[in-house]
């Protein structure tokens, strides 16, 4: 055990000052959360510009409150009086550091340069989709490139300027180490692309086209997310366009999905994706509300909980085998005559595709994997802007098989790069690798988790999440409660075992069951 820490004299109160400003701080950021959900869900269209007005406000409050002098003053403070470095209040003061620096670290014409670079890129690349012409774009994106240098040398970094972006969405993480993990991942799912290509094995996804009318797939939905714990009494769930996760505080964890009356897959793994979201922020130690740690330790571990519920639980056989005949009587019509094993193939059809977000969990990465090259030669310069459109379709030639015909399915499908979002993307893959390392952690544990999933039972791997990775929060950085929780770093290894397991046996593969 470890002995009581020995605090500096008056430690205490400047503690419970920097905690009292930390929690003012964060009710102005859920006061912005929630604008900016009721902006995406029932804002009446009228609304808007008071809305962005509002939220100006809110955030330059913040703003201030956060870079304040006093707060420059209780870090250093607290920073001086030598806390046990393993401790709870440590990593309060690491992350109000850590959200100080970001705030501090920016010039404000930058900050400014930035939100009307992103603004007028982001017209640009709706414009250029419009007229599938990428030149549109391109004088943008170079501007927008220009000043995310400026960022990353702003922020700083010690080998590569990508890792002063990456670290803002996956605290430690550094490129070298991206892509060490990324080229395993290139050869093995290429590898395992081409095998199931090969096969003579076809699935079909026809039992999802329905028509499934929205209304009870609502009702279905509801009750899925209720099933594996989700809390509709600190939560809530509707409808938009782009699916999303909102915490407004931990008792008010919000969530959106959509109904394609053509596609049931769209609302099921979608609804499951964000309920994974949610669980995260839900699941969090209540004794941490309205402190630096009451959210995710960043958006890796974060999207590695939503893919857990989405995937490696919702696209299982185990869980079609408890769950199917309910959704059959949601869906007479539809689903009456499909038998389970007709349906868990249709949910895991996986081919070639051009389009990112319609991607299956084969391909995914590889769609990542593209991103993550191009955005790093063209932040570092390697890559000409006007290059972009070669470079994209010769990786997609590479990796997919496929090339796209026009830049709109090509490089001007996300919208990520016109609104400045440099090192986001990897997070995605990340949080699939670490999907798999935490769910083989669980089981470890826990024992086979099939016959309990098989059972409608999701206590026992929420309960494990909970204790393992949500209840912590920010309080360990992604690295530290990876290896807390599996006692290993980040590896592909997993990732691809399960990969090659699951697709070797929907496409019939053993006889490439093993990697050469
Ligand atoms: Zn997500």
């Amino acid at each position: 055990m470890q002995a009581e820490p020995e605090y500096a004299p008056g430690y205490e109160e400047l503690y419970e000052e920097f905690l009292a400003e930390a929690a003012a701080i964060n009710d102005l950021g859920n006061v912005a959360g929630l604008l900016s959900w009721d902006q995406d869900t029932y804002m009446p269209a009228g609304g808007a510009e008071g809305r962005g007005q509002q939220m100006a406000t809110i955030s330059s409050i913040r703003h201030a409150r956060l870079t304040s002098p006093r707060m420059a003053e209780l870090l250093a403070a607290l920073e001086a009086a030598d806390l046990p470095p393993h401790s709870v209040e440590a990593a309060m003061v690491r992350e109000g550091r850590r959200a100080y620096g970001r705030a501090t670290k920016l010039p404000t014409r930058l900050v400014e340069e930035l939100a009307r670079a992103g603004s007028s890129a982001r017209q640009a690349w709706v414009q250029a989709r419009e007229a599938n012409d990428y030149r549109l774009f391109a004088g943008e994106l170079g501007r927008m490139l220009a000043l995310k240098r400026e960022e990353a040398d702003a922020v700083g970094y010690t080998t590569e300027r990508y890792d002063a972006l990456l670290d803002e969405y996956e605290p430690g993480a550094r490129a070298a180490d991206v892509r060490v993990v990324f080229s395993q991942l290139r050869e093995d799912q290429v590898r395992l692309l081409g095998d199931i290509t090969g096969s003579s094995v076809t699935l079909s996804d026809a039992a999802l086209r329905g028509p499934y009318p929205a209304a009870a797939q609502a009702a279905y939905v509801q009750s899925l997310a209720a099933k594996v714990g989700y809390d509709f009494r600190r939560g809530r769930l509707d409808e938009t366009i782009h699916p999303f996760a909102e915490s407004v505080g931990l008792d008010d964890v919000r969530i959106t999905t959509r109904y394609d009356t053509d596609n049931l897959a769209t609302a099921l793994f979608g609804t499951l994706h964000e309920v994974g979201h949610a669980l995260y922020e839900q699941g969090i130690d209540p004794g941490l509300a309205r402190t630096p740690l009451a959210h995710g330790a960043g958006l890796g571990v974060h999207e590695s909980q939503s893919r857990l519920w989405e995937n490696l639980v919702g696209r299982s056989l185990p869980f079609w085998e408890g769950a199917y005949r309910g959704l059959q009587a949601a869906f007479p019509a539809q689903l009456g005559g499909v038998d389970l094993s007709t349906f868990y193939r249709a949910v895991n059809v996986a081919h070639p595709s051009l389009v990112r977000t319609e991607a299956d969990e084969v391909t995914y990465n590889l769609h990542i994997l593209v991103r993550f090259e191009l955005e790093t030669a063209l932040l570092a310069g390697d890559l000409a802007v006007t290059d972009l459109p070669g470079a994209w379709n010769e990786r997609y030639r590479d990796y997919l098989g496929i090339e796209p015909a026009n830049d709109v399915d090509g490089c001007l499908q996300d919208i990520h790069w016109s609104v400045g979002l440099f090192g986001y993307f990897p997070t995605y893959a990340l949080g699939n690798l670490m999907s798999v390392q935490l769910y083989e952690a669980a089981e470890r544990e826990l024992g086979d988790l099939d016959a309990p999933i098989r059972a409608g039972d999701f206590g026992p791997l929420l309960g494990w999440l909970r204790r393992n990775v949500h209840a912590h929060g920010s309080r360990y950085s992604p690295p530290e409660l990876l290896q807390r929780a599996t006692g290993a770093s980040l590896d592909a290894g997993p990732y691809l075992r399960y990969l090659r397991g699951k697709f070797g046996r929907l496409y019939d593969l053993q006889a490439t069951q093993e990697s050469p």
